[in-house]
């Protein structure tokens, strides 16, 4: 399961990365740029899933117009 960096004050998530030190990566350069190198207080690494937010609503969408697909598709054999 692969790791991300989260950022409270800013309200973000990273993408997912293979490694915790990948995420780890992603939040020093975040903290550089967004933080001016300071450390926001709750700012942690955490396990995510790989499909995000986005990719699970496609992931729905599909599942359900695969479905009224197939429904389609076996009314007209009746
Ligand atoms: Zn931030």
């Amino acid at each position: 399961m692969p790791y991300a960096y989260v950022c409270p004050v800013c309200g973000i998530t990273s993408r997912p990365y293979l490694t915790h030190l990948g995420a780890e990566r992603h939040g020093w350069r975040h903290r550089g740029f967004a933080h001016w190198g300071d450390y926001p207080d709750g700012e942690h690494v955490r396990r995510v899933s790989w499909i995000g937010p986005q990719r699970r609503d496609a992931a729905v969408v599909t599942a359900v117009v695969a479905g009224l697909l197939i429904a389609a598709f076996l009314s007209r054999w009746r």
